[in-house]
């Protein structure tokens, strides 16, 4: 039987540290592995107490609960962050912030991952969600996948490549799977000018800011180490800027939050949070939580906000919504038991 004294397996985590709405009680066992073989370790104690493997990324995308199950394993990928280039593909690991990835691909002289520039979150949380920006996808760059199946017993790692994904908007296989995402490989589709620039950048990052949950600490890192880029690279390499102005512009990093609440419904034409502006539910506040004043499709923690002022908020817009447009919003965020 595999211990639960493991190094990375942490006893009475606050998960309000773990998820960038910093909300969530504590945790009785939280789990941060650092490799492939630390996770595969963690799932079979996991496994072998009985306790149920709930895995995450940077928590950029779900509500944690103000009473955590004592049963659940909560398992963080985001101390697992191995890159390398193999051939033409870049091997990431699930923990990966998709941000860093931007600013990797500056360093080596690539464009492809650009778009991912201050959006919070690791790729396996990206790839689960397919994450986008404006029309740029996660799914753009992904090859193949790499993931454990729960369900099944051998528990070895697999492989799916990316035609059978199944990735949409805001949709992928992995959302009906219980499948945890280890890594993948990406393509790309402007080849790096500078790849031997990788491991000198990796050698020199700052990794402690890479594991905040906090909105404010991790836009002003990001922001911080790409004004250094910016000296010692040519700045029209760095096409970034547009991001800063518009994330910064919309408040996405002054209140903790989980950036959309809902996917958009695109039968409908219009996106939820102007459906949300035209009933007024801007600035709407339940408990410590509140729709925030610039984006009907956001709900904010102003601080000390619980699970249940969130869950609150989301059910408010989704009455108010279904009553006056005739259908009820899906929920991006997940929301953890
Ligand atoms: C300020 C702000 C702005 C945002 N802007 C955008 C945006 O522009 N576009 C966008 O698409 N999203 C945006 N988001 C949402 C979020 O950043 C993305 O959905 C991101 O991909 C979530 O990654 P994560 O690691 O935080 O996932 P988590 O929140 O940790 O997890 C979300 C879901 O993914 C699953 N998951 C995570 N890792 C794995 C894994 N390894 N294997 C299997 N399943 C996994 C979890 O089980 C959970 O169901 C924003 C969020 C914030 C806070």
């Amino acid at each position: 039987m595999t211990s639960l004294d493991l190094p990375c397996i942490l006893k009475d985590q606050p998960l309000s540290n773990y998820s960038t709405y910093e909300i969530g009680g504590k945790a009785r066992f939280l789990a941060l592995p650092r490799s492939d073989n630390e996770v595969l370790e963690v799932l079979e104690a996991a496994m072998s107490h009985g306790m149920n493997p709930l895995f995450f990324g940077m928590g950029s995308n779900l509500l944690f609960p103000d009473t955590p199950n004592p049963e659940n394993l909560y398992i963080s990928t985001r101390s697992h962050r191995e890159i390398y280039l193999q051939n033409d593909r870049l091997h990431v690991s699930a923990g990966m912030p998709m941000s860093l990835l931007a600013l990797i691909g500056a360093v080596i002289g690539t464009s492809d991952f650009d778009f991912s520039f201050l959006l919070p979150g690791t790729l396996g949380g990206g790839i689960y969600m397919n994450a986008k920006y404006f029309s740029h996808y996660v799914s753009d760059f992904i090859d193949t996948v790499y993931y454990v199946d729960l369900d099944d017993i051998g528990r070895n790692m697999q492989s799916i490549t990316v035609e059978h994904c199944e990735f949409g908007y805001k949709q992928s296989v992995f959302q009906r799977k219980n499948w945890f995402i280890i890594g993948a490989d990406l393509r790309f589709n402007q080849a790096p000018s500078h790849p031997d620039a990788l491991q000198p950048f990796l050698r020199e990052l700052d990794r402690a800011m890479l594991e905040s949950s906090s909105l404010k600490v991790f836009s002003a890192f990001y922001m911080d180490y790409l004004d250094r880029l910016k000296q010692e690279h040519d700045p029209s390499a760095i096409p970034m800027r547009s991001i800063i102005a518009d994330r910064t512009g919309k408040m996405h990093f002054n209140y903790p939050s989980c950036g959309s609440v809902f996917k958009n419904n695109y039968a409908i034409g219009e996106p939820i949070g102007k459906l949300a502006d035209r009933l007024h539910l801007r600035g709407r506040e339940y408990g410590k939580a509140m729709i925030s004043p610039v984006h009907g499709n956001v709900i904010q923690n102003r601080g000390g906000a619980r699970a249940e002022d969130v869950i609150y908020l989301i059910h408010l817009v989704q009455e108010e919504i279904n009553k006056h447009f005739g259908f009820v919003p899906e929920a991006e965020l997940v929301i953890v038991s």
